[in-house]
């Protein structure tokens, strides 16, 4: 029996609550909460009857101490999967701190008001110190590490494919495949196309804030930063075709080279159409990608935020989109002294995972890890305290699941190497 709590109702959210409620042994009560309670009263309608997970709804402020503390308490969640939003991880964490929930998420800090002086005045060091642009920053969250050491809590960061399941074939490559890793080339494609000019197929905030930053990767244990989307490369992959990929800075890449010191050269490339990228430059250029608030007609409005309205909402892409996902990632190292490749990925299918769960591959592809991690945690499975990302665990029983649970592993020790 496991109490848990699931933050949030969008894209990701709606998955895990379906994966979850299809291992109604081990989620036995689940409450969903989130702003808009009606999107999770829906979910739970839709699930009446196909289900014996016990599920209950709540609106909540994700952003507010005294809110979380209040339904903590009264729900007793031994886990908060928290599949919201980015800007209220700290605050979630500490919520779960004051009541000894473990806690996961899916994608690092960063913050909603980015003219917020104590994190402008981080942000400003580390574009000084190491170029980095992007807004997300995992050392906010690593800093709570001693804290949930020492209540016996764990918490899992990044607990999606790309943070998370990447991750986990990083410590899988290393504990069967590799003595070291010398090369790692992360790949995230998406040969989906669901019909519009343009949408993104996460929420928009963040997807937009992530890809307009400057890219950045590591050679020679030293972080080099580029102009967002200045090097391209074209790749073939397995199940989807020839795509255009551009270099990005991605959030495992901080953590991997934290565990990793090893792998001397880390780069996450993903893909990106000439339509996506074109409306993407148009709106950057009129100012519609910014995050600081401007004043309309005696009103502030985040730019980024107005978009955000305008934009179709990424958990309705399910009945639209086709084609495939493939993320992986291709290694170069020794074994025995001897040189060698692997690559090891997923390939899913938009409208296989939509007539699963009602939901496109990109949603699918996140929640399903965020179900496995926490049936890991509940199960007793992984049970190192403290903060931790997933190339810090034991792979085996995390593919074990997603290998179960609809997120097959494929290998190959043949790649088609990036450069
Ligand atoms: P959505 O925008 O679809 O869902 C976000 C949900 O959070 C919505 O239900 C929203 O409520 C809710 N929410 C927002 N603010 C609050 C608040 N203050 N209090 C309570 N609830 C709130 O996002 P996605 O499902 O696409 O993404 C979820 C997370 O997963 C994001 O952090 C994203 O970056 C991450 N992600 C990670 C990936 C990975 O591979 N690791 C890949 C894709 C996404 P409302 O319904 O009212 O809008």
């Amino acid at each position: 029996m496991s109490r848990v709590i699931i933050i949030g109702c969008g894209g990701v959210a709606s998955v895990a609550i379906h994966k979850c409620c299809q291992l109604d042994d081990v989620f036995t009560d689940l409450c969903i909460a989130s702003r808009t309670v009606s999107k999770c009263d829906k979910i739970a309608k839709e699930l009446e009857g196909k289900t014996k997970t016990r599920i209950t709804t709540r609106a909540i402020d994700a952003g507010s101490f005294d809110e979380l503390v209040a339904l903590f308490k009264d729900y007793k969640p031994e886990i908060v999967m928290h599949l919201g939003m980015p800007y209220h991880n700290l605050t979630i964490m500490d919520a779960c701190l004051e009541c000894g929930c473990h806690y996961l998420d899916t994608a690092a800090y960063e913050p909603e008001d980015v003219l917020e002086p104590e994190w402008r005045k981080r942000y400003e060091a580390r574009v000084k110190e190491k170029g980095f642009t992007s807004y997300f920053d995992y050392s906010y969250q690593w800093e709570y590490m001693d804290k949930f050491k020492e209540k016996g809590l764990i918490a899992l960061l990044g607990c999606g494919f790309d943070p998370g399941v990447t991750q986990a074939y990083v410590a899988y490559a290393k504990k069967h495949e590799f003595d070291t890793i010398e090369t790692l080339d992360i790949l995230d494609c998406n040969g989906g196309d669901h019909g519009y000019p343009f949408a993104t197929n996460f929420n928009p905030e963040i997807n937009l804030r992530e890809v307009s930053s400057h890219g950045a990767y590591i050679e020679n244990g030293k972080w080099h930063e580029v102009l967002p989307m200045s090097i391209h490369k074209k790749y073939s992959f397995d199940g989807v075709g020839e795509k255009d990929m551009y270099l990005l800075h991605h959030e495992e890449l901080e953590s991997i080279t934290k565990n990793f010191p090893e792998i001397k050269r880390l780069k996450f490339y993903m893909t990106f159409g000439e339509s996506y990228l074109t409306h993407m430059r148009c709106l950057e250029n009129v100012g519609l990608l910014s995050t600081t608030p401007i004043d309309y007609e005696g009103q502030k409005i985040v730019p980024i935020q107005f978009l955000k309205a305008l934009l179709p909402d990424p958990s309705t892409l399910g009945p639209r989109t086709k084609g495939k996902t493939n993320i992986g990632c291709i290694f170069d190292g020794y074994k025995d002294g001897v040189r060698k490749q692997f690559y090891i990925y997923n390939v899913c299918d938009h409208e296989e995972a939509y007539r699963e769960v009602g939901s496109q591959a990109i949603s699918y592809t996140t929640g399903v890890p965020a179900m496995v991690g926490a049936m890991l945690v509940l199960k007793g499975v992984w049970t190192d305290t403290g903060v931790h990302t997933l190339e810090e665990l034991d792979p085996d029983p995390f593919i074990d699941g997603l290998n179960k649970y609809g997120l097959p592993t494929r290998t190959t020790n043949k790649p088609v190497m990036v450069e």
